[in-house]
């Protein structure tokens, strides 16, 4: 496991101060060159330090699996250190999209499994299973795709979005009954974090996802032109069968295809930019 960023999070020291806050700190992004709107207000209904909080510990409860069954990759990985070279350049722009981000302990592990997927936990904690790297023999521009796609989900806090439209209020009471020292409620951040590698996202979440993914691989220097043919790639191995768990997360067709398509120009002059730079 390999930290990328260290610096721990504030604490807020009310609940007047954390929906303060919360509001404050996720305005609408108006630098984007991708239009996606501002993020829903649904999400403050669960506090992001307890969601993220969640997170870390699923993480950290899927990692050890995976050493038990010597399937985690070690730091020394060439893959893994291509994983992390790009993600690291993706993170740089990624508080453009949330302030919060400055303070995510941000992680990139390599699983060993012949599934075909990536995610990325609220708070930045991003796998990648060797199954995508292997199925689709990705370039580390499609590979930006990927990573981007699911940073995007993160930076968005779709998840947090998604818990409190399914949760609603109960969320919010026993959530915040433990945040605010109201006594002991169970371990209402473990039983979200349960729910956190099982989230299906809405149609609206995948595209923002697409898009704010697609910027950011470009303010990074890779080529938006590979979220286009990752896709292809997705839809030949899917064909070819078997192990496209990202898939049936992800589906994909036109309408996928044609938002990317209709974007790239959109971000292009960034991508320039970015290689002039470089
Ligand atoms: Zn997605």
């Amino acid at each position: 496991m390999r930290r990328i960023r260290a610096v721990p999070p504030p604490r807020c020291g009310s609940r007047r101060a954390f929906l303060l806050t919360a509001s404050s700190l996720v305005a609408a992004p108006v630098f984007a060159q991708v239009n996606v709107g501002p993020p829903s207000s649904m999400r403050s209904l669960v506090p992001a330090e307890e969601l993220e909080q969640a997170a870390t510990q699923q993480y950290g409860e899927l990692l050890e699996q995976a050493r038990s069954k010597n399937a985690l990759a070690p730091d020394n990985n060439p893959q893994l250190q291509r994983l992390r070279a790009i993600a690291g350049r993706l993170i740089v722009d990624a508080p453009r999209w949330n302030e919060r981000a400055r303070q995510w302990h941000w992680e990139v592990n390599l699983i060993g499994s012949k599934q075909v997927n990536a995610f990325c936990m609220p708070g930045g904690k991003i796998a990648v299973f060797t199954g995508l790297l292997q199925q689709l023999q990705v370039t580390d521009d499609e590979l930006a795709m990927v990573l981007g796609h699911e940073m995007a989900h993160a930076l968005r806090e779709h998840a947090r979005e998604r818990i409190a439209k399914t949760q609603g209020t109960g969320a919010l009471l026993s959530l915040g009954a433990q945040l605010f020292g109201l006594g002991q409620l169970g371990n209402v951040a473990a039983d979200i974090g349960t729910q956190l590698l099982s989230l299906k996202y809405s149609r609206d979440d995948e595209t923002e996802a697409d898009l704010v993914g697609l910027e950011l691989g470009a303010r990074a220097g890779f080529n938006p032109e590979a979220a286009v043919s990752l896709w292809e790639k997705m839809d030949r191995a899917a064909g070819a069968g078997g192990g496209m768990a990202f898939l049936s997360t992800h589906p994909s067709g036109p309408d996928r295809m044609r938002r990317l398509k209709e974007n790239i120009p959109r971000v292009e002059g960034l991508y320039r930019q970015a290689l002039a730079r470089r």
